[in-house]
């Protein structure tokens, strides 16, 4: 049961879900073993998503059992001693396809340990009260949730009337926390970035970063859940409260002056094409050519140690980009290639651990944030001179 503390009449071993973000089913505790699986709820087939505490560690080596799907990164899980906050990868020997153990000090009371590095409400709160030069950002609630907590808004406004507007997205998906600390890079480039300035004087910018607010704090998966997820919501007839909320919103604020949409995610857990960034094409030459460009120009920017290709491209009708893989509903950039005087809609995927063999941190995650900032300035830039 979710939510509920376990514990086993042989083992101290307590493990726990009750805390934004938590995900996870125990089978049974014997001794220092545990057996687990990842709660998938309203899901439709396999995803991935987990993440618990467990408590009385201290001085054990306790094994962490899975049952037989692939629920690891190449780097094995996430996990933090002692506090929530700073999250180390286990290593890519720390586990086979099911199984890992740890071996806690006497000062190891307590630990968290997920499929990846989560990033729920207070990771937010926590970044904004620690941003420089945010007296232009204020956060809003866009709409209440179906669980009736609040939607952020961010809006950044500039010195100047505002040329353009961009709005940037996260979260479609649940578990897809890596996209979060990205996100975090892109707002602090544009406030405190020296050569951004353009951006300052220019560009409006709206952000939700928890597009789905109920299931970034209840620890869904997201993907794929029943009857659609949020990235298939953006349809004429919307069931979700903050997909709604958000089409209303940007009707009234685009004034025509929105040019790009971004919505990020993070791709398959393992797997060549998902340990790389890549950008994701949409339908249509025109946009296609100018989600190169986009593409291109991050590329151009990536001096941070996380590889960026622009050729790693996936196009509209390639891979898994196919009409088969939308056949349940409209996604954010497929909506956002319909927002009237447009000039740019896309996905960004973000991977959860690895990207072409450097493992992904808070930090060089944020930093290729920054890159994207600066992309989308040059990409702003370009239309002045049409
Ligand atoms: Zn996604």
């Amino acid at each position: 049961m979710p939510g509920m503390g376990v514990f086993a009449q042989d083992s101290e071993l307590k493990i726990t879900s009750d805390f934004p973000g938590g995900n996870i089913k125990v089978e049974k505790v014997v001794n220092d073993t545990v057996w687990l699986s990842q709660d998938l709820r309203d899901t439709k087939g396999y995803w991935f998503y987990w993440c618990f505490k467990i408590s009385g560690t201290s001085g054990k080596t306790v094994y962490f059992r899975f049952k037989d799907r692939p629920v690891f990164t190449r780097y094995g899980p996430a996990y933090s001693l002692n506090n929530d906050a700073s999250w180390k990868w286990l290593g890519e020997t720390s586990h086979t396809e099911t199984e890992f153990k740890y071996t806690f000090s006497a000062e190891d009371t307590c630990a968290w340990f997920s499929v990846g590095i989560p990033y729920t409400r207070k990771n937010l709160e926590g970044f904004l009260s620690a941003l420089r030069n945010k007296e232009r950002l204020k956060m809003e609630t866009l709409c209440f949730s179906e669980k009736g907590r609040a939607v952020e808004k961010l809006l950044i406004t500039p010195r100047r009337k505002a040329r353009y507007k961009v709005l940037l997205v996260a979260r479609n998906h649940a578990c897809e926390a890596m996209a979060n600390y990205e996100m975090e890079g892109i707002i602090d480039a544009i406030l405190n970035e020296v050569d951004l300035q353009y951006l300052r004087d220019n560009v409006e910018f709206m952000m939700v970063p928890f597009m789905d607010k109920d299931g970034v704090e209840d620890g869904d998966q997201g993907k794929n859940r029943i009857p659609r997820d949020h990235n298939r919501d953006y349809g004429e007839h919307s069931i979700y409260s903050s997909v709604r909320n958000l089409k209303a919103a940007v009707n009234t604020w685009s004034e025509g002056k929105l040019k790009m949409a971004i919505d990020l995610h993070c791709p398959h857990l393992r797997g060549h094409a998902n340990e790389v960034i890549y950008v994701v094409g949409e339908e249509g030459e025109e946009m296609s050519r100018k989600q190169t460009r986009f593409s291109d120009l991050v590329e151009a920017h990536n001096k941070g140690e996380l590889p960026f290709f622009s050729s790693d491209l996936i196009p509209y009708g390639t891979s898994w980009n196919t009409d088969k893989n939308y056949a349940q509903g409209i996604s954010f950039s497929k909506w956002g290639t319909t927002i009237p005087n447009i000039d740019f809609s896309t996905t960004i995927e973000f991977p959860y651990a690895n990207v072409a063999g450097v493992m992904v941190t808070k930090d060089n995650a944020r930093v290729f944030g920054k890159s994207v900032a600066y992309a989308i300035m040059d990409y702003l830039r370009g239309l002045d001179k049409k």
